[in-house]
Parts: structure tokens; sequence; C-alpha cells
């Protein structure tokens, strides 16, 4: 449960995802790992970083960064974290990254490549307010909940060479990523509750997984439309074909 973020991710938000994934007969093994219990578990994996002189802090803001052309210069890599005049609360830590392509084989995108330090620069990895950044808390988790396999939004493609980034510097194994395409709105937006969309109609589940398995293009039979969720999951991870996802792309590059 990603819930680093106190303000923005309520309990009941949390709530409401493990209903609705209970609602469509989702199932999870073992207990619900939420990361507003991980932090030892973060700074644990940030000591690592430390020691290994791959963090630095930094006393940039937002406006430096823009001025550098929106990509980090890695003006404070030089810095430490116990040079004299840095306070607590005053600087962020950031990871430096390498001056290498970074690949990796997208089980749905293919070949993806990208050189770290041109096209990203050095990251946040502990935010100037205490807070452990995404990259850090999912790479951490993922190693510890031994995931193989991270299929998600393609939104988060771009993310995925940082996280196998600190996989590396961590010594964790890497799992396989597969992104899929997002339905978006009429503006381009992923449709998500930042974007006010409306929320997965729950009180019809079969129908709602049935349209799901259409739009991923797997071409379920219409019988199976009236189906429990349950027949309708067991159809589906029968039937789960990746390739197909891949016509999914071209028809919405139409
Ligand atoms: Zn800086």
């Amino acid at each position: 449960m990603e819930d680093l973020d106190p303000p923005r991710e309520s309990v009941i938000a949390a709530k409401q995802i493990l209903q609705a994934l209970e609602c469509l007969n989702l199932y999870w093994d073992g207990e619900v790992l939420y990361q507003s219990d991980r932090h030892t578990a973060y700074q644990l994996a940030l000591n690592q970083l430390q020691e290994q002189t791959s963090v630095f802090p930094c006393t940039c803001n937002r406006k430096d960064i823009q001025q550098q052309g929106g990509i980090y210069q890695g003006n404070c890599r030089r810095r430490n974290i116990n040079d004299s005049g840095l306070e607590p609360g005053n600087y962020a830590i950031r990871c430096k990254v390498s001056n290498s392509i970074l690949e990796f084989d997208d089980l749905l995108q293919g070949k993806q490549s990208q050189n770290l330090e041109s096209e990203t620069g050095d990251f946040i990895i502990k935010r100037k307010d205490g807070l452990y950044s995404y990259q850090l808390a999912v790479v951490v988790d993922d190693a510890f909940q031994e995931i193989t396999h991270i299929i998600r939004g393609i939104d988060l493609i771009d993310s995925s060479y940082r996280q196998i980034y600190l996989q590396s510097l961590l010594s964790f194994p890497q799992p396989y990523y597969g992104h899929i395409p997002v339905i978006i709105n009429d503006q381009g937006q992923k449709l998500s509750k930042q974007h006010h969309a409306t929320a997965l109609d729950l009180s019809d589940p079969s129908s709602t997984l049935y349209q799901a398995l259409l739009y991923l293009q797997q071409n379920p039979p219409n019988d199976l439309k009236k189906s429990k969720p349950s027949d309708i999951l067991e159809w589906a991870i029968e039937n789960w074909q990746i390739p197909k996802l891949r016509n999914l792309q071209k028809l919405d590059e139409k």
C-alpha cells in the first residue's frame, strides 16, 4: 500500500482499495504491506547507500533546478552529510547517477534505454521534509516481498530506470517489467483520483471484470459476461496472453 505521503493518502482510501479488490475477487498473498510501516527498512537502505557514497545532501530548490533546464546538474555532489552548516530539514538526499546507458527489456514495450545522467539527473531519495522517495520505497519493498514481475501502467515506465539503478546499488535482484498502456481522458490524462475520474463501478463486478478483459484485448467469450467474478478470473488466468496487450497499444496509437 503506497501510503508514503500521509496528508494525501488517507486510511479510508487504503480501505477502499482493498474493498474494491475483494469485490472483484482479487485477493492477495500474506499480509498487506503498508509503506507507512516501513520507514526503518527504507532508512537501512539509505544508510547502505550512504556508506557506498552513492548519495549526497542537496540544498537546491525547485527554482535552481528549473534554471538548469529541469535536469539536476549535480551541483551538490561534492557535499557530505556531515558537512558543517547542514541542518536536518534544510537538505534533500539525492542519489548520484552515472553517465552510462541503462537498458532493460520490457515484456510489452521491448528494449528500453536511457542515460540517467543526461535524461533524469541525480534523483531524490529522501525529501527535505523527511519523506522517503517513492523510488527508494518501492525498490526496498519489491526486494522484501520477492517480487518477480512488475506489471503496471506505462506512465511509470520512466521510473523503472531509477528503480533498476537502485536495485543494482543495493544488490537486489532485478524483476521483469511490463508496462501496459493506460486509459486516458480527453485531455490525455490517466484516469485517476487525482484527475477526478469516476470510481470503478463495483455494483456489477462481473461486468467490470469482463469489460477490463475486453479492453485488454484478451477476447473473452460472450457467455463469460454473466459468470461469477471467480469464474471470469479463472478464465482470464488460463487464457491470459501478454502479446495481445501489444495490440492494445496499436489501438491507442490510432
Ligand atoms: Zn543540489
